[in-house]
């Protein structure tokens, strides 16, 4: 059974994820041509650390970083390297962070100077999809709600999901109940109830939705080396319409000061 959290619960990470929206936008800030993917790191951890709180992913079951960095085919968990990012390319962040007790966890995908159009629409499509399920997260729902709105939207823009992978309940711990699937049939699984904290998160491919986990066992990569991109924002169900706790304003809105 998933317990809903207090707002007084809600309270803390909803200053937590606004920390998280804010960390991908120094990230976004800094990406682009000839720079590397530990530089990106390396920034997001001192602004987290600076704002009092943990990055939580560095040493997560053994995660070495404080972002998980995908580059182009790399769908999630990849690893901040000596890459040297390169117009044309798109890079996947992942930042999560512990603070007052509670986890924060977001991700944007960036496009790396300009891109192809097709993978423009597949930016734009992945974030919209995430956009579709947030609408389906309200009180007396089911999760087959959210997965079956992502999925539907995603594909019919021509594109696959990846089922590998999926979002998950948040709080105290950084993943709980329930699993959050990007795919699914409306009126299946788990209800949702107001109060519950979950991060959506559509992983979307350019091509065939098969993947493979890299030999470090972290890295999961599209199977026909085809683009991948990952958006995530944190969730609170309500009635009626849902509380979105993270955003990412900071990132696309110039005038949102910070
Ligand atoms: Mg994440
Ligand atoms: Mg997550």
């Amino acid at each position: 059974m998933v317990r809903p959290k207090t707002e007084e619960e809600i309270a803390l990470m909803r200053e937590n994820a606004i920390l998280v929206s804010k960390t991908l936008a120094v990230v976004g800030k800094a990406v682009a041509p000839g720079v590397t993917t530990l530089e990106l790191n390396r920034l997001a951890e001192t602004y987290i650390r600076d704002h009092g709180a943990i990055p939580s992913f560095l040493g997560y079951e053994g995660f070495p970083a404080a972002l998980c960095i995908s580059v182009n085919d790399t769908v999630v968990h990849g690893f901040p390297s000596d890459y040297v990012l390169k117009e044309g390319d798109i890079v996947s962040v992942d930042c999560g962070t512990l603070y007052k007790g509670y986890n924060g966890d977001s991700a944007y995908t960036f496009p790396v100077g300009e891109v192809d159009a097709e993978t423009r629409k597949l930016l734009e499509t992945t974030k919209a999809s995430l956009f579709k399920g947030i609408e389906k997260a309200v009180d007396g729902n089911r999760i087959g709600d959210i997965g079956h709105a992502v999925q539907s939207y995603a594909e019919s823009a021509g594109f696959s999901v990846v089922r590998e992978l999926e979002g998950h309940g948040i709080g105290r711990h950084m993943h709980e109940n329930p699993g959050v699937p990007n795919y699914g049939r409306p009126g299946s699984g788990p209800k949702l109830v107001s109060g519950m904290t979950i991060c959506i998160e559509p992983m979307i491919n350019a091509g065939t939705r098969g993947v493979y986990l890299a030999k470090n066992g972290w890295e999961v990569h599209t199977a026909d080396h085809k683009n991948s991109a990952h958006f995530e924002l944190t969730v609170v169900v309500r009635k009626g319409v849902p509380e979105v706790l993270s955003t990412f304003d900071y990132i696309e809105k110039s005038d949102v000061e910070f």
